[in-house]
């Protein structure tokens, strides 16, 4: 039996008595990209958070790699996680940015730099490990953020809208790049959007969420041919 990189049981989260994730169940398999869709405030960025480990639920388990981790710290759940905001320390090199999270594991220096140097080769960052954020373009912040997320060598990806800060061209570019990184890395992600677009070029599966509830599960042909209800219709099929 293979076992799932993450299930979510039941998963229920209320704030201030206010419910938004409402009961969702769902698996993502080894070297699988999930994506989540749906519009803004239906409980996309809270279910990664709760992967994540940054929100406990309410009811429901969480495993990942077999392992309840459902009230479990983050630093132990084998997952790294890439924001939309990049989260760099602009006071740090870009070196050193990557090289954070193992400094703080207390990794010895000469395997930092090894691993820092092949994550930054890998991401065609090698040239500019010596720069500060702010000399950075967009994109390339962005692939410092991945780079932070790729030398802590985690389980599962967690993405939360990695590319809406960028333009159009550079976010098509850099959906190019996240997939090939996946295959290459045969890392497991989860990866949210609320683009149609980005869902449907980057995913495996699509989990269609709503109002804290998932509306379907598919593959994006999946979706698109035999949409379950006028909601994931309409989502899926009007593109930006
Ligand atoms: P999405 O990422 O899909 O836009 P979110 O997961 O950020 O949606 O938010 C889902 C709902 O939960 C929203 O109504 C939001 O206001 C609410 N919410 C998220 N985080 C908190 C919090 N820490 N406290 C109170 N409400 C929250
Ligand atoms: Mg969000």
């Amino acid at each position: 039996m293979s076992i799932d990189s993450v299930r979510l049981t039941d998963v229920r989260k209320t704030f201030n008595g206010h419910e938004v994730i409402k009961g969702v169940s769902l698996e993502v398999k080894k070297g699988e990209l999930v994506v989540f869709v749906g519009p803004s405030g239906c409980g996309k960025s809270t279910l990664l958070r709760l992967i994540a480990g940054l929100e406990t639920p309410t009811s429901g388990q969480i495993d990942i790699s077999g392992r309840d981790v459902t009230y479990a710290h983050p630093s132990k759940r084998g997952v790294a996680m890439v924001f939309q905001s990049y989260a760099l320390y602009p006071h740090m090199t870009v070196f050193d940015n990557i090289a954070f999270a193992l400094k703080i594991q207390g990794l010895p220096k000469d395997e930092i730099t090894h691993k820092v140097n092949a994550a930054a080769e890998t991401l065609q960052l090698t040239h500019l490990l010596r720069r500060r954020p702010k000399a950075l373009s967009g994109g390339q912040r962005q692939r410092v953020a991945i780079g932070r997320a790729i030398v802590r060598e985690p389980d599962v990806f967690l993405f939360d809208e990695p590319l809406s800060n960028l333009d159009a061209a550079l976010r098509g570019q850099m959906r190019v790049e996240i997939a090939r990184l996946h295959t290459k890395l045969n890392a497991t992600s989860v990866y949210v959007t609320h683009d149609q677009v980005e869902a449907m070029t980057l995913a495996d599966k699509i989990v269609v969420l709503n109002a804290g509830r998932i509306e379907q599960v598919g593959s994006p042909l999946d979706l698109y041919r035999k949409p379950a209800n006028l909601f994931v219709a309409g989502f899926i099929g009007s593109p930006r």
